[in-house]
């Protein structure tokens, strides 16, 4: 049997790098950082990692994880109902919820997974999700699980949003789910006009913020500080794998009686093992340090603003706004898919490690180069990124 299947599958991958959609990894010779190493040999500077706190490889992270370790040992080798709850998991969880501004809080193996089990518990058939086009592949994923029936809005349309909400207004329940922020583009949902629109037509809201939790709004609380309606929003989705120190696991943070219904219902918390205790433990020293300090997030900004306000003054265009995710647009150029290719090519060889995203990933003409700003990037790094983009942009035609 299998000969004939493995023709299918070669076929199939033929197409994918016919495409040009095939995927290689690069792989890394040194831990998660600023300054990385891939087995091609040189060090380069990384300008594409979710990385945006440096925590990934912060002394005081490890050290949390490995206390963790040995207090709390390896793995829980159970689900958390049955004897996978250790107080790490609650201290975790409740720190969660005081962060975000939620009443509870419950941990998933990741938000691919939170997104995967949050929707099929909590909406059936009599009711509807409504959703941003451009939301995480995991939301797509979660709210296909769910009977619940399925309006797409354009992306932070909101005239749109409240038509797709007219048109579901016989659902018994709807609920709204967005990205916080969206990734191609960095820019940020208008959360406190979602919420004033699910207020007109009786919806909850879910945000899922995995690219905001930490450093976007004032205290790094995430969108709904940024836009102004902390309390308003009804689930919060995040991950532990960005900002919150890159390793693993997510949560959905919310209304004390829902997060009690997933505990019950919500099938890859019941049925997939609990979050290893080392990272618990590290994600609970995360969160204890941005409540103590605004440092990394003022870092954070500074460098964001640094490499924005050069990039702009250099003739890139970007897309504006105030993220850490800088996309720099190439589609007024010719060949700009391939342009974006070989830029991001050229800046490597530069010592600057980006990459370069063309269709179908993101729309035709809107190839880009995505750049992520980290804490840990030091003022001359950025500047020396700015640098080399005016190098390879001047040789390359493209400023
Ligand atoms: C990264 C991301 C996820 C997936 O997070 P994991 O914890 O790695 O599974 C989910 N949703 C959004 C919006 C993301 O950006």
């Amino acid at each position: 049997m299998y000969g004939r299947f493995k023709d299918h599958v070669d076929a199939e991958l033929r197409r994918i790098r016919d495409r040009g959609l095939y995927k290689r990894e690069r792989v890394l010779e040194t831990p998660q950082g600023v300054e990385i190493r891939t087995e091609s040999g040189a060090k380069v500077l990384n300008f594409c990692a979710n990385n945006y706190l440096g925590f990934s490889n912060d002394p005081r992270v490890m050290a949390a994880a490995n206390t963790a370790f040995f207090r709390w040992g390896f793995g829980l080798a159970s689900v958390r109902f049955i004897c996978g709850t250790q107080r790490v998991h609650k201290e975790l969880e409740s720190r969660l919820a005081e962060f975000l501004g939620a009443d509870d809080a419950i941990l998933y193996s990741s938000a691919f997974d939170a997104n995967g089990g949050v929707f099929e518990p909590l909406l059936d058939e009599t009711c509807a999700i409504v959703s941003d086009e451009l939301n995480h592949a995991s939301i797509i994923d979660g709210v296909r699980l769910a009977k619940a029936k399925r309006y797409v809005y354009r992306n932070n349309d909101m005239d749109d949003l409240e038509d797709q909400l007219v048109h579901a207004r016989e659902a018994r329940f709807k609920l709204i789910v967005t990205d916080g922020v969206f990734s191609m583009d960095g820019t940020i949902a208008q959360v406190d006009k979602i919420c004033d629109l699910a207020d007109r037509h009786e919806a909850l809201v879910c945000v899922d913020d995995s690219h905001a939790t930490g450093f976007i709004g004032p205290t790094g609380r995430g969108t709904h500080e940024h836009c102004g309606c902390v309390g308003r929003v009804d689930l919060i989705v995040t991950t532990f794998g960005k900002a919150l120190g890159g390793a693993s696991g997510g949560c959905v943070a919310g209304r004390r009686e829902i997060v009690e219904l997933l505990r019950q219902r919500s099938r890859p918390y019941l049925f997939s093992n609990s979050l290893a205790p080392a990272i618990a433990g590290a994600t609970v020293e995360v969160l204890r340090i941005l409540g103590g300090s605004a440092e990394l997030r003022e870092k954070l900004m500074a460098n964001t603003r640094l490499f924005r306000e050069g990039m702009e003054r250099a003739g890139f265009r970007i897309v504006p706004g105030i993220h850490p995710i800088v996309p720099v647009l190439f589609g007024h150029l010719p060949d700009d898919a391939r342009l974006s290719q070989d830029f991001a090519n050229a800046l490597l060889e530069e010592g600057v490690y980006v990459i370069g995203f063309s269709y179908p990933v993101v729309p035709v003409g809107k190839s880009r180069i995505r750049v992520q700003i980290s804490a840990a990037h030091a003022t001359e790094q950025i500047e020396f990124a700015l640098d080399k983009f005016r190098k390879v942009g001047k040789a390359l035609g493209a400023i």
